[in-house]
């Protein structure tokens, strides 16, 4: 996708299109309103940036025009692609993160860890699935 049908597409879907380092932090929530402000890597971590789901393509929604932008909370970038429902890669990474600490805890059993990261998913599918 360039430029011109990324800046089309928020026009017609009423968001912007955020950009997004790898690690899940928030380069640039505006990046067509406010596209000085872009990165192509992130200035936190270093990771790159990317303004798209790299499954299928679609851009990343970020904030929306409708809303009054002095009223925006804290905007959190989406957990999952609001067309194909894949995990972003910061998705991926907080998972992972949070089943390895899980399986490097010394109480659990094997069986409750296995819940643990079950309940892990769900979370994860849950909350994505509310965002839009
Ligand atoms: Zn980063
Ligand atoms: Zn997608």
């Amino acid at each position: 996708m360039d430029i011109d049908e990324e800046y089309r597409y928020a026009k017609e879907h009423e968001y912007d299109i955020a950009q997004i380092c790898l690690q899940g932090h928030v380069v640039n929530a505006e990046s067509m309103a406010k596209p000085k402000h872009n990165q192509k890597s992130c200035s936190m971590c270093g990771s790159p940036t990317t303004t798209t789901c790299q499954k299928c393509g679609n851009p990343i929604r970020g904030h929306s025009y409708s809303r009054d932008p002095i009223f925006v909370p804290d905007w959190k970038p989406p957990l999952h692609c609001h067309e194909c429902g894949a995990p972003y890669p910061w998705t991926d990474e907080t998972l992972k993160a949070v089943r390895e600490l899980a399986s490097a805890a010394p109480n659990l059993s094997k069986k409750e860890k296995q819940e643990l990261e079950q309940d892990i998913a769900d979370l994860s599918s849950r909350r994505g699935g509310h965002l839009n």
